[in-house]
C-alpha cells in the first residue's frame, strides 16, 4: 500500500519569473511538501536571492543545480551534504510520508557511510533507530516505518527521479 508520490520534475523554467533555464544556467532546486504531495520547484538565481529568506519548514530540500548541455552527461550535483541536509530537515515529524522518505534517506546515507547505526529501541509501538553522523558526535533518531523491500525500492526510485540521478 505504498502511497503514490506526485513529484513534478524540473520544469525547465523559473517558477517565479517563468524564465526558461538554458543549458549551463545555474538554478536553485527545492523540494516542498504540500499535504500529501511533494513538489520539485526550480528558481533562477536572481529570483531565489529575493525569496530565500522566506523559505518555510515545508521546504525540506534545497540544492544548487545546473542545466546540462544537450549531450553532456549529467553532473552529480546532489552531494552528501545535500542529502544530509534533507535528512535533518525531515526530523521530528509525524507525517507518514516524511517518515518513509527519511527512512530511505537513512538507508542511503548508511550505504554511503555518512551515518552509522548505533542500535534501536521501542518507543511506544514504534521502532526507533539511533544513528550517528560518522566523524562527529551528532546523533539522530530515525523512525523505522517497517517498509517492505518493494516499498523501499519505490521510495528510492522516487528520490532518484526528483534528484535526477541515481543515489
Ligand atoms: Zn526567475
Amino acid at each position: 500500500m505504498a502511497r503514490e508520490f506526485n513529484i513534478a520534475k524540473s520544469s525547465g523554467c523559473c517558477l517565479s519569473c517563468q524564465k526558461h533555464l538554458e543549458p549551463g544556467d545555474k538554478y536553485t532546486a527545492t523540494l516542498r511538501q504540500s499535504d500529501e504531495e511533494f513538489f520539485r520547484e526550480d528558481f533562477c538565481l536572481d529570483c531565489w536571492g529575493q525569496q530565500k529568506d522566506k523559505v518555510g519548514p515545508e521546504v525540506f530540500g534545497i540544492w544548487l543545480s545546473e542545466v546540462p548541455q544537450p549531450k553532456q552527461k549529467k553532473k552529480l550535483l546532489v552531494d552528501n551534504d545535500v542529502l544530509l541536509n534533507f535528512f535533518r530537515r525531515l526530523e521530528g515529524t509525524d507525517d507518514p510520508q516524511r517518515i518513509r522518505f527519511r527512512y530511505v534517506l537513512t538507508l542511503i546515507l548508511m550505504r554511503k557511510r555518512i551515518l552509522s547505526y548505533q542500535g534501536s529501541g521501542k518507543q511506544e509501538q514504534t521502532e526507533v533507530w539511533q544513528m550517528r553522523h560518522r566523524g562527529t558526535e551528532d546523533t539522530y533518531e530515525v523512525v523505522d516505518p517497517r517498509l517492505t523491500e518493494d516499498e523501499i525500492a519505490d521510495v528510492s526510485e522516487q528520490l532518484n527521479q526528483i534528484l535526477e540521478q541515481d543515489l
